[in-house]
């Protein structure tokens, strides 16, 4: 249907003639027409909705028999729009207004934007500076309901993407198409978020994937091509979505995908279950980081220098002979013990260094610390589990630069 919309004369009084006045004056006087069009078009559309007012049933005319108000919070500020229930004598009654209304108290204009800045500052924040930007009323309580019922929104395509290729055996469509010169980079790190019910952390997985050029003259070229995935999800669950995100940027095509990770088990089990071809490299940066704590002071630095040598060689055995060697001093011989535990663990991500030139990804650093750490935790914030799940989700939409496609959709299937 096409519905015309005369916002009428736009009046307002100037008392001085600056830019700076009537740029506001017009923004208020725009907003108040926005208000009185929006009654107006909604009593329109519940004409045109009903028809004929015919009843369906008997076909006998249809009469008012009751008018309901709902209020409706929009970007100019809330309204209030009548809503008729139309009844027949035989017993048939219907709202249709309700249908075209929002199921929420709100419009999706209102939460979208509501949400775009939740992504960035609290929620309380939010809906001050919403109401501040515009005159839409939300409260942030509100913000926060819907920010959690975002996620499986978000989620529905990847998803049935992921039950297709597990389910089904069909592979996703590739998004990317690299060539055998390209490596494809897959780089999983978890974040902390601290947890409300239980006063610890919780761990949101993140993974970045991105292309890798190998340019002769100048060492690696990094494309910047990234895109990440992010969830408070078991790590089968996320797992399985990492390679859907992998197949989709092209690592059937690229000669090789490289999986770095810092040494958590979950993510060499990862490797090992939903990338059998790729290569598994510890990430040298949390290695170099644990070296370091044993051996922080600058007397120590040989010591530092022979293991990690050992270790960019391919030769754990080889660091932890060194290692075994030098004992540090009382303090750090739980964390000695532990470096020696960890280069264990991973020997198989330490030997794998001698296959690649890719050491380690500061890309993932950036990633959790841009997806998770600097929203999660603000002043002292926790949160529950199903809110950080809608948050993280919306934060990857931001990261992605999919934000304006995920709510594109919204607005068309919404009502
Ligand atoms: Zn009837």
């Amino acid at each position: 249907m096409i519905v015309r919309v005369d916002l009428g004369v736009v009046e307002f009084d100037l008392s001085e003639p600056t830019t700076a006045l009537l740029d506001r004056g017009l923004e208020g006087a725009v907003r108040e027409a926005h208000r009185a069009a929006a009654v107006e078009v909604h009593a329109m559309l519940e004409t045109e909705l009903v028809g004929a007012r015919e009843c369906p049933e008997c076909g006998a005319g249809l009469s008012v028999v009751k008018t309901s108000r709902r209020k409706i919070g929009l970007l100019c500020g809330p309204v209030v729009v009548p809503v008729r229930t139309f009844g027949c004598a035989c017993g048939f009654s219907s709202r249709p207004l309700a249908r075209a209304l929002p199921k929420g108290r709100h419009s999706l204009a209102v939460l979208e934007r509501g949400l775009y800045l939740a992504t960035m500052i609290g929620y309380q924040r939010s809906a001050e500076t919403l109401s501040h930007l515009t005159a839409a009323e939300i409260s942030h309580g509100t913000l926060q309901r819907m920010a959690k019922a975002e996620a499986p929104r978000i989620d529905a395509r990847i998803k049935e993407t992921t039950r297709e290729l597990y389910g089904n055996g069909v592979a996703p469509e590739e998004l990317v198409a690299r060539t055998r010169a390209d490596t494809l980079v897959v780089a999983v790190d978890g974040g902390f978020v601290p947890d409300r019910s239980t006063g610890y952390d919780f761990e949101a997985k993140c993974g970045v994937v991105y292309g890798s050029k190998a340019e002769v003259s100048k060492g690696r070229v990094e494309l910047v091509d990234r895109v990440a995935y992010a969830g408070i999800e078991d790590a089968r669950t996320f797992g399985e979505r990492m390679s859907v995100v992998a197949l989709e940027q092209g690592m059937l095509s690229a000669g090789r995908t490289i999986v770095i990770g810092d040494g958590a088990g979950w993510i060499r089990r990862m490797a090992r279950d939903v990338f059998p071809d790729a290569v598994y490299v510890l990430d040298l940066y949390h290695l170099k980081h644990r070296i370091w704590q044993v051996f922080p002071e600058q007397w120590e630095v040989q010591v530092r220098d022979e293991v990690v040598s050992a270790c960019v060689a391919g030769d754990p055995a080889g660091a932890l002979r060194v290692l075994k060697a030098t004992k540090p001093a009382q303090e750090r011989l739980e964390a000695w013990r532990k470096l020696l535990f960890y280069i264990r663990s991973n020997a198989l991500g330490i030997e794998n260094y001698t296959r690649t030139d890719l050491f380690g990804s500061g890309c993932v650093e950036k990633a959790v610390d841009v997806l998770i750490s600097r929203r999660f935790k603000l002043r002292g914030m926790s949160w529950l589990k199903p809110g950080a799940q809608g948050m993280v989700k919306l934060k990857v939409l931001r990261y992605n630069r999919t934000w304006n496609d995920h709510w594109g959709s919204r607005f068309t299937e919404a009502a």
